[in-house]
This record gives structure tokens, sequence and C-alpha cells, in this order.
């Protein structure tokens, strides 16, 4: 296979999968993983045509025993039935998801690159009744379905400091979609974001609707200094990042202040001539900010390179992922391979 550390990432897939049935009400799953395979389905499916999907993403890593354990497997469970719940679909028993997400990880073990890469898994739901007059209603059959990725470093070549654009206008997603992980969210903050790429550079766009910063297309986002880290109040306008969560809750044990609150643009060309900027998510898991865009004006984070204090808490974050530093939290879910 491709050296995953080579491949982009997310374009290199495991030999086999698991695949649940939903229909009646019940899903059906077989109890094991099965081949990797392409789906055959009705050109009038639900999804192709209605956007009922989401998914889920989360790693395995390599220890540094050479065991392999999953990063906080029932906080992704438990969101992706929030997504689900939200699509207004049936929503899987936690047990159910859980075991095809471990089955899928343990048929795939052998695909593990080690630190800093890792399996990325891709637990998805897609709606799959025929019927293209179905537009009001939610699909009644479904696919519930687990993928695996060996991926390398996001960063490959090292870790280089993102350009973000800040925009006030234009929102992530509508507002009763804020909180799910689904695709219909990516398409919509795509434009937005290429358009900032062109007309600024940016890698990312920072959402801040009415002037209310709560996160980029696909991270959440984190002031931070010597003495506090500060990032939005959680709601139902963004996603809840569970790497979020993972770095507060590291924070807090470094010894640094946590604010949760809400964060208006203008803080932004201040925090940056004297803190630092930082976006998190699993698959980059910490990303340095070396530029915020606001308006037409870049505005160079510090001296542009990552800050000590990103650096302080993305090797706390590391060190438990790759088990070598203890799981004080309960974060890492052992499995064989
Ligand atoms: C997945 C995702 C994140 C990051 O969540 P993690 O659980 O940290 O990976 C942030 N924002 C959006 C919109 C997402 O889809």
């Amino acid at each position: 296979m491709t050296d995953p550390f080579s491949a982009p990432f997310g374009s290199l897939f495991g030999d086999s999968m698991t695949v649940a049935h939903l229909a009646d009400g019940a899903f059906d799953y077989p109890g094991a993983a099965q081949a990797f395979e392409n789906f055959s389905m009705h050109p009038g499916t639900h999804v192709l045509h209605y956007g009922s999907a989401c998914f889920e993403g989360l790693k395995a890593h390599r220890q540094s025993d050479g065991s392999l354990a999953i990063f906080r497997l029932d906080d992704h469970v438990e969101r992706m039935r929030q997504s689900i719940g939200r699509l207004r679909m049936v929503v899987p028993e936690s047990d159910l998801i859980r075991t095809m997400i471990v089955d899928a990880v343990e048929a795939n073990a052998s695909f593990t690159p080690d630190a800093p890469g890792s399996l990325y898994i891709r637990p998805t739901f897609i709606g799959t009744t025929p019927n293209i007059g179905a537009a009001a209603s939610p699909s009644d059959t479904g696919i519930l379905y687990v993928i695996c990725s060996p991926v390398g470093d996001y960063f490959a070549g090292g870790i280089r400091p993102l350009t973000i654009y800040v925009e006030t206008k234009v929102p992530r997603t509508t507002p009763q979609f804020g909180m799910v992980k689904s695709g219909a969210n990516y398409v919509m903050a795509l434009g937005p974001t290429l358009d900032a790429k062109r007309d600024h550079g940016a890698d990312q766009v920072l959402f801040a609707t009415g002037d209310d910063i709560t996160e980029t297309g696909a991270s959440n986002f984190f002031l931070v200094d010597d003495d506090r880290l500060i990032t939005r109040q959680l709601d139902e306008s963004f996603l809840h990042g569970v790497t979020r969560n993972s770095v507060i809750t590291l924070a807090a044990e470094l010894g640094y202040e946590v604010e949760e609150r809400p964060l208006a643009t203008a803080e932004l060309a201040d925090w940056a001539s004297t803190g630092e900027i930082f976006l998190s998510g699993t698959a980059a898991v910490v990303a340095p900010v070396g530029t915020v865009v606001v308006g037409d004006a870049p505005v160079m984070v510090g001296d542009g390179q990552p800050g000590e204090n990103t650096l302080k808490i993305r090797e706390a974050l590391t060190a438990v992922l790759t088990g070598n530093a203890p799981d004080n939290n309960g974060w890492r879910t052992a499995v064989d391979g």
C-alpha cells in the first residue's frame, strides 16, 4: 500500500468495514467486519437528494508499548447519536455504534501507521429510502457503516502556521444544524472558504456571524497566552469538538485559567500582539494560526510562528493520544491489534 505519510490525508483505506442496515425501525448488524466494498444504490436514494447523512471522525493510535487504543470512543459515539437524532432518523443504540467501531478498527488494525500517524475512523450514516417524493420525511431505511483510513501526520513536513480569514456576514451553517456533524455543513462552508483562499490567501475561514466568533468550517478556535486559555462557550450554534474538550481539560491540568465566553473580532488584533491563536480538531489535533485576516487587514499572530503555549498543549494532548502520558480521564479504549 502507498505510504500514508506521503498520501493525501484520507485517501487510503483499510481492507475491511462494518455495515448495519436499518429497516422497520431496527438495525441489522451481522456482528463482524466484512470486506471493504462499494455500495450499489438506487438513483433516487434519499441521501443523494435530501442530504440525510452524518458522520464522525475519530482515531486509533499505536501506543508507545505497541498496543492499539481508540481515543474518546464513547464521546464520538454519543455525538453521532446526537447528529442522527437531529436528522430525525432512527437513532442506533450506543452499544451498536461502539461495537461497529471497535470491530472495524480491529479488522483494519494492521493498517495503523506508527505515531505521528494513526488510523482515522469514519463512522457514517446515510438514509436510503428510494423515493424522490420523500423530501419532507426522514428516510426510514438507512446504512450505518464504519470505514478506516491510515493517515500520516496532518502537517507533513512540519507544522505550518495557518492563515484564517474572519467572516462576519456569511454564516457557516443554519441554527438548527450547528451541532450536526454533516456533509451539508461542509458544502455550505466551502464557498466562503474558497473565496477567502482566493481573495486573502486564507487556509480556513473563522465564522463570526454578527461579530460572534464560533469556529472555522471544521475546527474549534482558541486564544492562549502564558496564563489563560479562551474559547467560545458552548451552545447549539457550533460543533462541540471532542478535541476542544480535551484541550480545555489538559490546559486546566497544566495550570491555565480556562475562560469559555463570547469572543468578538475586535479582540483579535490586540490578542495577536501578545498571545497565540490555534485551532483544534481530530485530524490536525492542534493547529497554530500565524495570521488572522480581519476585513482586508492581515494581522500577524506573534512572530507568525507556532507559539510555545500552543506547542505545549499540543504535546500534552499528543502524549495522551499515544500512551506517553497517563490516561487520567479514561479517554483511551484498548482494542486488539
Ligand atoms: C468535526 C468537527 C470539528 C472538530 O471536532 P473534533 O471532535 O475535535 O474532531 C469542529 N467543527 C466542525 C464543524 C466539525 O465538523
